[in-house]
């Protein structure tokens, strides 16, 4: 959601007329997007805003803005760090992009042709804001406020310009992505609506979703994922604990019987299709017993990424009333375990595309290589002297690791597009 915020508002500013700079001392805006899901990341954010008051001593007229889930209380935050110009909203681009005209017009700003920039081949389009959910670990509920969904004409048309663009891969974002639709008033689309809508989209090779809450996926989503070729055969289900006790403390509105229930049927119904989940270690509370029935879960279910946190208290959720009575260590320890186990399980999923032809959509050049990612969004490296960005290239895969593959272009490219709509022209 962040990344979509970033793109938002670069996008934004190069209309304006301002060009991205790499060097903070040249820019005169700096925007900072912010995460605070744990602590960790918070404090990161204190990290980058103390360095820019040296930023601001340097260049005085140069404008700071603060933006996503660290604006909790912006008169509280403007009195902790004054040399911050704005605190915006979560998402709130149009008032950043405001505050920016009045502030650069009043500062009279040279406004610099934008360089050309690479067509993207890839673009994030939020769905939906907010969310409905009372995780009690989590602030993001807090911050970003309640579930609005977006109209899907505004989803249909911010898809197509990015397709405009060049972009081959769509990732619908939502808090709960699979909740959109839900804050209607009245009955209206639901995500496997917008998925058709946007598979409609000639030139559009895939679409992805993301993250989804196993309580707001509904048959029809998994009925339509499989049905649309377009649309990859991925799911991001975090599952949070494997221990029913933890999971209501957490106010997860689901049990680890449906959760089984709910991989199974995605499972059957989508055939090959990758799953993949996020857990949180040393939830207040939770004993060993409970740590061991998720690992005893993961175990089970075999996910193909699992993203593993430490609980970390924050502010105002209810679950900071509880006591954090599982020492550092102890969550360190269970984290441990559970990525121990989860390399081995990736690892020995993976191998087994040792010596297939995997079709990869290719990203860019990452550390001297091609990247790119099938459609079970597994990473894949090549070598190729050929210029494959953007484009769909079948990949003998020679190397398997637990978090990415390595292989080799085979002889010709792939079919431009998986699918029977014509494929629209390469570049
Ligand atoms: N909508 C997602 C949450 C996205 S936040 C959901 O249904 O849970 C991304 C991940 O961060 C969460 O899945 C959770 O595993 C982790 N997380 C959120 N709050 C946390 C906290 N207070 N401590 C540790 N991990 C946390």
């Amino acid at each position: 959601m962040n990344s979509a915020d970033a793109a938002r508002t670069r996008r934004g500013l190069e209309a304006m007329g301002f060009c991205p700079t790499r060097d903070p001392l040249q820019a005169d805006v700096l925007v900072l997007i912010t995460c605070v899901v744990r602590q960790s990341a918070e404090d990161k954010v204190i990290g980058h805003l103390s360095s820019l008051k040296n930023v601001k001593k340097h260049t005085p007229a140069a404008l700071i803005i603060v933006m996503g889930c660290f604006v909790g209380d912006a008169a509280v935050l403007q009195e902790r760090f004054p040399h911050v110009d704005a605190f915006v909203q979560p998402s709130d681009t149009d008032t950043l992009l405001n505050f920016v005209k009045d502030r650069s017009a009043a500062a009279a700003f040279i406004a610099e042709p934008t360089q050309p920039r690479q067509r993207p081949v890839t673009a994030l389009v939020p769905i939906s804001e907010g969310c409905d959910h009372h995780c009690t670990y989590c602030i993001v509920t807090l911050r970003r406020g309640p579930q609005r969904s977006r109209p899907l004409p505004d989803i249909v048309t911010e898809t197509q310009q990015w397709v405009n663009m060049g972009a081959r891969q769509v990732t619908l974002l939502g808090q709960n992505v699979d909740a959109y639709g839900q804050d209607w008033s009245s009955a209206g689309p639901d995500l496997a609506d917008v998925l058709q809508a946007v598979h409609e989209i000639d030139g559009l090779w895939r679409i992805r979703f993301l993250t989804s809450h196993p309580g707001d996926m509904s048959a029809r989503v998994i009925d339509t994922v499989a049905a649309l070729p377009r649309v990859c055969p991925h799911f991001e289900l975090p599952v949070q604990s494997g221990d029913n006790t933890v999971l209501k403390r957490m106010g997860r509105n689901y049990t680890v019987e449906s959760y089984r229930a709910l991989i199974a049927e995605i499972r059957e119904r989508v055939p090959g299709c990758s799953v993949a989940t996020d857990v949180i270690v040393g939830f207040p509370g939770e004993t060993p017993d409970q740590f061991r029935a998720t690992y005893d879960l993961l175990q089970q279910l075999r996910f193909d990424a699992v993203h593993i946190a430490k609980y970390s208290p924050r502010p105002a959720t209810a679950a900071a009333k509880l006591e954090d009575d599982v020492p550092a260590e102890e969550k360190e320890r269970r984290r441990a375990l559970l990525e121990a186990l989860q390399t081995r399980i990736a690892g020995e999923i993976n191998a087994a595309l040792l010596n297939r032809g995997l079709e990869v959509l290719t990203e860019g050049r990452r550390r001297r290589r091609w990247m790119g990612r099938t459609v079970t969004n597994k990473i894949v490296f090549f070598e190729d002297s050929a210029d494959r960005r953007g484009q769909l290239v079948n990949v003998r895969v020679f190397w398997a690791g637990p978090w990415s593959l390595v292989g080799e272009p085979e002889d010709g490219t792939a079919p431009q597009c998986r699918n029977e709509s014509p494929a629209t022209s390469e570049p």
